[in-house]
């Protein structure tokens, strides 16, 4: 029997896209997770009918948890729940994936195209970082203190793109300015560096993820890559992390992308 990716896992911003169908591979997996906490910020919302019937199907499996990445309210309230889901033992894996991006060439943009990406962005992943970190020390905790770092023990996936590269902007800066999403990631770059040492102690992983240019609404349906695609190869991708991988930035493939 194929070993289980993690007994817990929260996703966020799965209602659709990316987030949408990490739900979906992860409950048709051979062993999947025991829990997963699907976060969306509208669950009763006309955007989360696909999610609604996904958690229908797999009751036992998928719970949907309110949660606006831009509310520390929402935040801390989606942390108390998932704790008393879980009944006493810890969250393994946190995906980071809601996120946002407005078209920013230089003259597109202003503060607030700036402020709202950077709160979606970093903010966001931030304070969940944060909020439900006790329950990551739960889970890591859950296995012996020699255990190496992985996805199964304990760790928090930050869903980052190429276009946060600082090396490889050059050559694709033209084609995609984007400056409030390009610094924002950059900056998410940052904040899974400061959490992997941080979190090294508590044997947590934190890395990193680009999922390659996907089809969704975000990635536009020029994208090369199906969702099925870019997902499929993301959790193997996530199975196999170890602890060379945390703190660092790769791709859909698991190949190293350089800062
Ligand atoms: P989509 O725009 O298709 O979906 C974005 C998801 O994030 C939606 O579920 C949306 O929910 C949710 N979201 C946005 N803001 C919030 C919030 N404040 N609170 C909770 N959820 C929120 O994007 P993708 O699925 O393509 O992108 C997912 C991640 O992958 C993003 O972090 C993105 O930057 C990254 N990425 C995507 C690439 C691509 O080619 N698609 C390439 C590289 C990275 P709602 O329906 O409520 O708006």
């Amino acid at each position: 029997m194929a070993s289980r990716i993690c007994d817990s896992v929260l996703v966020t911003g799965s209602n659709r896209g990316i987030g949408l169908e990490f739900v979906r591979q992860l409950v048709d997996s051979p062993s999947p997770p025991v829990k997963i906490f699907a976060g969306c910020r509208a669950p009763n919302g006309p955007r989360s009918q696909d999610l609604q019937e996904l958690a229908q199907k797999h009751q036992d499996v998928i719970t949907v948890v309110q949660l606006d990445t831009t509310s520390p309210t929402s935040i801390a309230e989606a942390s108390k729940l998932v704790e008393a889901k879980l009944e006493g033992k810890g969250l393994n894996l946190i995906i980071n994936n809601a996120g946002v991006n407005i078209p920013g060439s230089l003259a597109e943009t202003g503060k607030q195209e700036m402020v709202d990406v950077y709160t979606t962005n970093v903010v966001g992943p931030m304070l969940i970082a944060k909020d439900f970190h006790h329950l990551l020390c739960k889970a890591a905790a859950q296995f012996p203190h020699q255990t190496s770092m992985s996805c199964r023990r304990s760790a928090v996936i930050n869903v980052s793109t190429l276009l946060s590269s600082i090396t490889r902007c050059p050559e694709n800066f033209y084609r995609s300015p984007m400056y409030p999403y390009r610094v924002s990631k950059a900056a998410l770059n940052m904040l899974t560096r400061c959490l992997a040492e941080d979190f090294r102690k508590d044997g947590i992983l934190v890395m990193s993820l680009h999922p390659g240019w996907v089809q969704t609404e975000m990635g536009g349906s020029k994208a090369p890559l199906t969702t099925a695609e870019s997902i499929s190869g993301m959790m193997k991708v996530i199975t196999n992390l170890t602890e060379k991988d945390s703190g660092s930035l790769l791709d859909w493939e698991g190949k190293n992308i350089p800062w």
